[in-house]
């Protein structure tokens, strides 16, 4: 399923729930976190709806990594000067609350409320 019509990011995607965008193109999306952790935290997420990390198989992997590799363009552009964090969560286990794969990325000054 390329898109799921009850999945929050697939709204997203879709225009249907705004979101703060900060960088879009043809295969991902990338949004403020409405709840931040840290003084800069977004998701990066695949316009394909996938689940979670569970369900990636190698075909994904381009995608994947063009996602990766927006993280450090992003993160400057967004003032981040000082590291910054990736987080997946995946399943149960894993604290997955929406399931749509997602990459938190986070930065900015210590200290953060989480992570
Ligand atoms: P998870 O626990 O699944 O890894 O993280 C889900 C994240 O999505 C949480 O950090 C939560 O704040 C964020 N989130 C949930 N719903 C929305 C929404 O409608 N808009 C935005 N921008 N973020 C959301
Ligand atoms: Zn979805």
């Amino acid at each position: 399923m390329s898109a799921d019509p009850n999945c929050i990011f697939c709204r997203i995607v879709a225009g249907q729930i705004p979101s703060r965008k900060v960088h879009e193109d043809e295969h991902m999306l990338a949004f403020h976190d409405i709840n931040p952790w840290a003084p800069v935290h977004i998701l990066l997420i695949p316009k394909l709806h996938i689940v979670s990390m569970s369900d990636v198989q190698l075909e994904h992997a381009g995608l994947i990594g063009h996602m990766m590799a927006q993280s450090p363009r992003l993160m400057r552009e967004l003032g981040v000067t000082n590291g910054f964090r990736h987080v997946i969560n995946t399943g149960e286990d894993g604290r997955q609350e929406v399931m749509h794969l997602h990459i938190h990325l986070m930065g900015g000054p210590r200290p953060w409320s989480k992570g």
